[in-house]
């Protein structure tokens, strides 16, 4: 078996051009040279502000840019054409597809409805203020699809709460009054009271019309554009119990659907792992706390204590079920939960991610293709922003794909300078590898490969040190790294 590796292919301010799923389409061939395996494509479904919409602000999930709906056909990315034919591309390129599904909120409704609510405190969304009769933003009849594919309406009964009383126009957080409880669904964590409502109107999961209605529509959109996995957004705000009938249900269609769901909680593990309680492991997890470990570390420089750095994650507590990354487009600068880790420790935040046994990795689009772009700033003022391309990390994939085999060795051992090996396997001949990280000085790193690998000399894939290693007759080496570095040892 060759390593898998999965691509996030898109950050937040990709231009809203609809180019993405040709672009993809052109990079299938590149990106399985690389070692690619799969491509996390952003909501092929059409959003509230049509082509300008990312996709996370659901609106109609049956068009995936095929209906003249809010103001275009195409999304953000394309149309309906573009998205199944980058998909065929990269399949013939042995590329699956991992397809973002939005099923928390819906946005920009047709028609308002008198409703009856409850006004909730917004920082303790279980105390109630206040009755309120309101209109509200909650019916949703798509009179550009008419009735194609589905004929379901969607009105108050198929909500949780929205955040805005349309007639008098104030903002808040308001509990609709349906016949599904007084009170918001169940989910696992506890901020805020409880975190059923994110924004727009949140989607009523204890309606069964709503269930099967999102199933039917999981089953139509398979068939469609036919992906290897999902990446569900907004799990934290959704009743587990809806996730795990809607998975079970997926995987009728196809028993092997990866799942991975974004459920940020960078500084709060224990709920992470309640969630996958909760889900019964049926879902894996992006690794927000192994992300938060990164950004901690480039930030703090040698100050920073390396044998914590895979220490307190997803990756360590649930391997299996950790979806590890450097970035996202949601801690990239400018975004509201921005993170980004500094420059200098990204390669070595890399190779932690790629050439370590356990966790499925996924690179971040500008870390391959670099990103520039202008967004609102903090101070609402328009700010522009480079990110670089990672160093080395094309060389990383290669490492990755072609030598990170075989059993692991670890030298978690010290503070600034921590390093592991992998031995290497018969299946992919010259494969083993030793890699060695430094967030201080330069340093040496006293590491074994086994007496398989006895006598053989050893040079820096990534072409930062120019000296090669020897292995004594134990299969032990010395291998180096630069100051603040990383390195990659393989058999020359
Ligand atoms: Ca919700």
């Amino acid at each position: 078996m060759t390593n898998g590796t999965m691509m996030q292919f898109f950050h937040w301010y990709y231009p809203a051009d609809g180019t993405l799923w040709d672009h993809a389409k052109d990079k299938a061939k590149e990106l399985a040279g690389w070692g690619i395996t799969a491509l996390w494509l952003p909501p092929a479904t059409k959003g509230k502000d049509g082509a300008k919409s990312s996709g996370y602000d659901a609106y109609d999930l049956y068009d995936l840019g095929e209906f003249h709906q809010k103001g275009s056909v195409r999304t953000k990315y394309g149309t309906k054409e573009g998205y199944t034919a980058a998909l065929r591309a990269l399949q013939e390129n042995r590329i699956t597809v991992y397809a973002d599904v939005v099923l928390n909120h819906k946005a920009g409704a047709d028609e308002k409805e008198k409703v009856s609510a409850i006004r909730v405190n917004p920082d303790n969304r279980n105390e109630l203020i206040e009755p309120v009769e309101i209109e509200a933003y909650t019916k949703f009849t798509f009179p550009g699809r008419k009735g194609k594919y589905s004929s379901f309406v969607w009105d108050w009964h198929c909500f949780s709460g929205v955040d805005c009383a349309a007639d008098v126009n104030e903002a808040g957080i308001y509990k609709l009054r349906n016949e599904y409880g007084q009170g918001w669904q169940d989910v696992v964590g506890s901020e805020f009271g409880n975190f059923d409502y994110l924004m727009f109107a949140d989607v009523e999961f204890r309606n069964p019309a709503v269930r099967e209605e999102l199933k039917r529509w999981g089953e139509w959109f398979f068939k469609a554009a036919p992906f290897g996995g999902i990446r569900l957004d907004a799990v934290k705000h959704m009743s587990p119990d809806f996730v795990v009938e809607w998975l079970d249900h997926m995987r009728t269609l196809k028993a092997d659907l990866y799942a991975v769901g974004e459920y940020w909680a960078p500084e709060d593990l224990p709920v992470m792992l309640k969630y996958i309680e909760a889900t019964e492991g049926r879902i894996a997890l992006f690794d927000a706390p192994l992300h938060n470990n990164f950004f901690q570390a480039a930030n703090k420089g040698k100050d920073y204590d390396l044998t914590c750095i895979l220490k307190n994650c997803l990756l360590e507590s649930n391997p299996q079920l950790a979806a590890t990354l450097v970035d996202n487009h949601d801690t990239q600068p400018l975004q509201a939960l921005e993170t980004p880790v500094g420059t200098w420790f990204k390669p070595l935040a890399y190779a932690l991610i790629l050439l370590r046994e356990a966790g499925y990795p996924c690179v971040f689009y500008p870390d391959i293709y670099g990103a520039h772009y202008v967004g609102k700033g903090k101070d609402g003022r328009d700010q522009e922003v480079w990110l670089e391309q990672c160093p080395h990390l094309e060389q990383l994939l290669t490492a990755r794909k072609q030598y990170a085999y075989g059993r692991q060795r670890d030298y978690l051992d010290a503070p600034n300078c921590i390093g592991w090996t992998r031995e290497g396997t018969g299946e992919h001949p010259g494969s083993g590898c030793a890699v060695v990280l430094s967030n201080g000085d330069e340093a040496k790193k006293k590491m074994e490969l086994g007496t398989a690998n006895a006598g053989k000399t050893f040079f820096d894939l990534l072409g930062v040190r120019k000296d090669e290693v020897t292995l004594d007759p134990d299969g032990w080496g010395d291998f180096p790294v630069d100051a603040g570095s990383v390195s990659v040892w393989v058999i020359s």
